[in-house]
């Protein structure tokens, strides 16, 4: 496929069952199903070109979706003068699942405050607050190479499991006069131990091999010390699943040296967010890395990756994390089938190389790759 056999690909917001009547028997019968409601959130920057196409192969897996376009990110700030309109939320809990696109958090200035009846939180980016108004506190990353994607470590198989409701995410800092700030880094028993009863939960029903544990405890004894004690404590109750733990700086060394030593890694706020990043270098691009983020009642998924302003608007932007995410998003809602057909897709066109993004190494646009997953799966 070359750049220019490619046509755009449209995103349908409408109930999924319109035009059946054209439709051969086997989609009819997808198409009669009750749609799913999704609340879609197409982000800054790459984020429409990378959600037009994520949605474009959700549907073409034949699962009946009802999108619910919202807005955050710049588009709220321009419509509503805010980048969190209290509608978007709103709308995300009713349907308690959402596709999102990339949020742009500008360097030293994203700092957002959100009304609270009479009072305000105040959050330090627009996608810290989207995860904490929204209570999720499980960020799931399977990151992994793929056959045809240039990667000096072909056996990277990991899932990051990143807790995302405090450490140094929390945003309390602290001018302490003119030339010294000052950042908390709290950490809890309560979100220590959810988040390792979540890792272990998720690598037995996931078929995992081990669970490690990243830390600093050797030097944050009390608040990195909490979080490995929660994690030993969490494994004892799983005695059927492996746990180690790694200080951050030699888990970092182990991922380019020994990946394939490594399964469910399981870190604070910040670690999990730059760690993340390593292994999608090391996977061969960021426009690899899937996410989930996972609360008791609302689940959204995005891609790792943040908006990519420098190469916005051009149409080369790789969609695939977005749409592996878009996978995750349908295992959630419990349709593991086309689930695993857009991983084991993606898997196939990728290995074709006939197909790759620049980042890949390969002169495709975004809707060329996004046609050939759709048309593959169709
Ligand atoms: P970034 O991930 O947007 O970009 C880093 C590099 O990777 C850039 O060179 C970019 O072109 C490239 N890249 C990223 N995604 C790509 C894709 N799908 N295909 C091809 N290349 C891709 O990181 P950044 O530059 O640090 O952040 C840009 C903005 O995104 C910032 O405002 C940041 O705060 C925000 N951000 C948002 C999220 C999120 O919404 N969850 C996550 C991270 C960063």
């Amino acid at each position: 496929m070359t750049p220019s056999n490619c046509g755009r690909v449209q995103i349908r917001c409408s109930n999924a069952s319109a035009g059946s009547s054209q439709l051969p028997n086997k989609e009819r019968s997808l198409s009669s199903r009750r749609a799913y409601e999704i609340a879609l959130i197409s982000g800054d920057g790459i984020g429409p070109e990378i959600s037009e196409a994520a949605v474009a192969v959700l549907e073409a897996t034949g699962v009946p979706i009802r999108w619910h376009e919202v807005l955050a990110g710049e588009a709220a700030r321009q419509r509503h003068g805010h980048p969190l309109p209290e509608a978007t939320l709103e709308e995300i809990r009713r349907t308690t699942v959402a596709l999102k696109g990339p949020l742009l958090a500008p360097k030293q200035t994203g700092r957002l405050t959100i009304r609270r009846g009479n009072g305000e939180v105040t959050y330090p980016s627009v996608n810290n607050a989207l995860r904490r108004e929204l209570g999720v506190f499980a960020n799931v990353r399977p990151i992994r190479s793929f056959p045809g994607v240039p990667s000096p470590f072909p056996a990277l198989d990991v899932v990051i499991v990143r807790e995302v409701t405090e450490d140094t995410y929390i945003g309390w800092e602290e001018m302490k006069g003119p030339d010294e700030a000052w950042a908390i880094k709290r950490i809890t028993r309560q979100a220590s131990e959810r988040i390792f009863r979540f890792a272990f939960e998720y690598a037995r029903s996931h078929r995992r091999r081990k669970i490690t544990a990243g830390h600093k405890a050797n030097v944050l004894n009390l608040t990195d010390g909490l979080f490995l004690q929660c994690g030993r404590d969490a494994a004892a109750e799983f005695p059927d699943l492996p746990f180690d733990d790694c200080m951050i700086d030699a888990l970092c060394l182990r991922l380019v040296k020994q990946p394939e030593t490594l399964d469910v890694l399981v870190l604070p706020n910040q670690y999990g967010d730059i760690l993340t990043d390593l292994c999608a270098g090391i996977a061969g691009s960021v426009g690899l890395a899937p996410g989930a983020n996972i609360g008791d009642r609302v689940a959204f998924f995005e891609a790792s990756h943040g908006a990519a302003p420098d190469i916005a608007g051009q149409g080369i932007a790789n969609p695939i994390a977005l749409i592996l995410s878009g996978a995750m998003l349908l295992g959630h809602l419990g349709e593991t089938t086309a689930e695993r057909r857009i991983w084991e897709t993606v898997a196939l066109v990728l290995e074709e190389g006939r197909c790759l993004t620049p980042d890949l190494g390969g002169q495709a646009r975004t809707a060329d790759i996004t046609r050939a997953i759709a048309a593959a799966l169709r």
